[in-house]
């Protein structure tokens, strides 16, 4: 089965589609500032290229999968002082993700997964309370976790000296965009030290954004170390837990 684009489809194509089988992916990322060496679209773009690679792995094992177009925002607080990034509130991302689950269930869809990119906690808990919500549709949505989940295979693909520290535009991401889109991450990344600031205890300790977390070019990690190699192998993985995510949340749920 090829992967579908839902956006390249007429009605009758996607009509055509099983309604019991067919997964629907959902990718997800804000615009959003990311140090000042990338661009604010790393998480929509991230989303995107991690949704494709696995919907490839999935289409590969059998399934039938539809892709619709990226949520280009979240809940997006932690990087409000910088210009440009967009944040929506909690009541919007739950009313946006039911409006869309209703709208595929309608259609006769089972199943929606909604791929993040951007990992900020109440943006996920969002997430989690309008899949929990879209049960009433007779629509499944799971929402990924698999970013996190491919920590511990990633880290030790990564030159920077504190991997689990690199949360936000340092050695991971900057070597994905080096890897996908090169000619749009700033020469500066070269020069950028590292910041190891832990953004978890920061917030946890009751920093509200990334400046109060000690992130005052926005970005945590080691930018100076991105790799292209690296961004593939680790893009690589991601695309393969996430596909292993949905492959076990369809037999779980197939019962
Ligand atoms: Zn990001």
């Amino acid at each position: 089965m090829p992967v579908f684009e839902l956006e390249k489809m007429t009605f009758e194509e996607v009509d055509k589609l099983s309604r019991d089988d067919t997964l629907i992916m959902l990718p997800m990322g804000p615009l959003e500032a990311h140090g000042p060496h990338l661009p604010l679209g790393v998480d929509i773009r991230g989303g995107i290229v991690l949704t494709r690679l696995a919907a490839d792995l999935l289409s590969e094992r059998g399934y039938t999968v539809a892709i619709a177009p990226v949520i280009p925002y979240t809940i997006s607080n932690a990087a409000m002082p910088f210009a440009g990034t967009v944040t929506l509130s909690r009541a919007t991302i739950v009313a946006l993700v039911q409006d869309i689950a209703r709208s595929f269930a309608r259609h006769g869809f089972k199943r929606l997964v909604i791929n993040c990119h951007h990992l900020e906690r109440p943006n996920l808990a969002a997430l989690r309370e309008a899949a929990e919500g879209a049960r009433e549709f007779a629509i499944s949505v799971l929402v990924s976790n698999a970013i996190l989940d491919s920590l511990p295979e990633c880290a030790p693909l990564m030159k920077g000296e504190h991997p689990e520290l690199d949360f936000h535009a340092g050695e991971a991401e900057t070597s994905f965009f080096l890897w996908k889109f090169p000619e749009e991450v700033r020469a500066k990344y070269r020069d950028l030290p590292p910041n190891w600031s832990n953004l978890r205890e920061k917030f946890a300790a009751g920093a509200k954004d990334f400046k109060e977390a000690d992130g005052p070019d926005c970005y945590f990690g080691d930018p100076a170390k991105g790799d292209a190699q690296v961004g593939e192998k680790l893009y690589t993985i991601q695309a393969r837990v996430l596909a292993d995510e949905i492959d076990n949340w369809v037999k779980r749920t197939a019962q």
